[in-house]
């Protein structure tokens, strides 16, 4: 029974030691509704690998990552930060906003829809979006 648990608990030390590599690139802001002086936290995107990689990490305020975590929660007006946040030079705040743009599209937004429409995602990113969970 410890296996796993010792596994996780390696995790988020790994994890941790990107806390400040994090803070840097995202300039202490939510990186996809940046948000300021909030608590962020480390996000791990899916589909996670066995090791933690920073890149495939975000760095998010307890509000998107409460709606990433429970799409039930998901309030389509806090979205609208993907507007600016869809442009991120960070590769996978790109995948995460392109992902949340879909399900909203999906679920009849069409302002998603149409932002989703000016997106134009390298393959590699493309690809990344289409691994989702
Ligand atoms: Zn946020």
């Amino acid at each position: 029974m410890a296996k796993g648990y010792e596994k996780n608990q390696e995790r988020l030390m790994t994890l941790s030691r990107y806390a400040k590599d994090l803070v840097r690139r995202s300039g202490a802001k939510c990186e996809l509704c940046e948000a300021t002086n909030v608590k962020l936290s480390i996000f791990e995107v899916p589909p996670v690998e066995v090791e933690p990689h920073i890149d495939d990490c975000i760095f998010i305020c307890e509000t998107c990552k409460e709606q990433l975590e429970n799409p039930k929660r998901v309030d389509s007006n806090h979205w609208r930060c993907l507007n600016n946040t869809l442009w991120s030079d960070v590769p996978v705040v790109q995948v995460i906003a392109l992902r949340m743009l879909k399900k909203l599209a999906d679920a009849g937004e069409f302002w998603a829809e149409e932002l989703l429409g000016m997106a134009y995602p390298s393959d590699e990113i493309s690809n990344w979006v289409a691994m989702a969970d």
